[in-house]
């Protein structure tokens, strides 16, 4: 309680402060709900500690989502949006005017206005949330296409696929734990698809796909839909916005949402890429960016979602190759299990390639 003390006195929140409670199912963050007292009225913020092991440079993180409300805001009051404090975040700042907050022990806090009366949903139930969830981040990309200043670069070649696969090729010539051998299958899938590496990668070089504002953790949990409505109000969890393409947000929303089986579901024949949460991602998605979207995005939708798929799959199998110790694991064989996951997603998905560009097209 001493610690909140502390950060409650850093912010300027008005009223009284009441206590301190963790909140919600965040993984990265220590994310807590703060409770105030306004003239005999509760008033909720959120204190968040920032992870700082994943994110090396928050000064730079915090001026990314400084830049990026602030924008959003000023769309959304031109649209003439109402119920503004719960369609954007809004950073509360400390009492020398800044987002951010850098407790005695060297840990970064930042405060929201608490959103009220919106969940985030952590496991995707039906189509109608895909839609909005996509509908949210399409509306989210639009506001940002004309962001006036380039964001940093918080985690330099987040998707430079080419050089996740060059770490992949390097994983399996040293294979210092002995694992090759359990995963020749899975070697082999990764170089048979070796062109699709450097191909969003390359039309970015080349100019051919603009460079846009993404969000870059696109999942269902971080549109906050409206408990009375039903619909999206919110997207949160901006620690990873960042210059890319929007295929990269597209392409992880199709990943997560298309497929409930766990992430290590070991059974494949639990696993398939469920057309009908393909078709409500790009209904909500084109709804709200089919303004700013060119041909050539719109196009490479269908695709956007194998190449994340395969990405994190390279990314779980270079992890089972190096001895596990990137990704978190409670059982041996977990990375080579959530790595099946993806190449099962990704086979699925070219055998239904045809059908996915259908649905786009239309
Ligand atoms: P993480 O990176 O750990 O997922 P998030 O920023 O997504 O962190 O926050 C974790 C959870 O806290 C969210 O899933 C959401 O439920 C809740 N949350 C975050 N910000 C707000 C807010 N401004 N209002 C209400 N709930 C919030
Ligand atoms: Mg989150
Ligand atoms: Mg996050």
């Amino acid at each position: 309680m001493e610690q909140f003390n502390e950060i409650a006195g850093a912010f300027l929140c008005p009223g009284n402060y009441l206590g301190d409670e963790p909140y919600g199912s965040g993984h990265i963050n220590d994310t807590f709900k703060a409770y105030y007292d306004v003239d005999g009225r509760e008033v909720h913020y959120i204190h968040q500690r920032v992870n700082h092991k994943i994110f090396k440079d928050v000064p730079a993180l915090m001026e990314n989502i400084g830049n990026v409300v602030r924008h959003q805001r000023k769309k959304f009051e031109e649209a003439g949006a109402n119920d503004l404090d719960r369609r954007v975040l809004t950073l509360i700042p400390t009492v020398d005017g800044k987002d951010y907050y850098v407790d005695s022990e060297g840990c970064f806090w930042r405060t929201y206005v608490f959103i009220e009366d919106a969940v985030g949903i952590d496991v995707v139930e039906t189509t109608g949330q895909a839609f909005e969830a996509a509908k949210a981040f399409g509306e989210f990309q639009s506001q940002l296409a004309n962001l006036p200043v380039r964001l940093h670069d918080t985690i330099p070649n987040f998707h430079h696929t080419r050089s996740r696969y060059d770490t992949l090729m390097q994983a399996i010539e040293e294979d210092t734990h002995g694992r090759a051998c359990n995963v020749q299958a899975e070697i082999a899938f990764v170089k048979e698809r070796e062109e699709l590496v450097d191909l969003v990668i390359d039309l970015l070089a080349s100019g051919e796909l603009p460079e846009r504002v993404t969000h870059n953790d696109t999942k269902l949990n971080n549109v906050l839909i409206d408990s009375a409505t039903g619909k999206g109000k919110c997207v949160i969890d901006l620690d990873t916005v960042m210059p890319g393409s929007v295929l990269y947000d597209f392409g992880d929303m199709v990943r997560t949402t298309t497929n409930q089986a766990v992430e290590d579901e070991p059974d494949a024949s639990k696993i398939w890429m469920d057309i009908d949460y393909f078709e409500a991602l790009v209904s909500g998605y084109l709804e709200t960016a089919s303004g700013f979207l060119t041909p050539k995005e719109k196009e490479l939708l269908p695709m956007s979602g194998r190449l994340i798929t395969f990405e994190i799959g390279l990314r779980f199998l270079t992890d089972y190759l190096q001895g596990d110790s990137y990704f978190k694991t409670h059982r041996e064989g977990q990375n080579m299990d959530r790595c099946r996951k993806q190449f099962a997603m990704v086979k699925s998905m070219e055998e239904q390639a045809e059908a996915m560009q259908a649905i786009v097209s239309r």
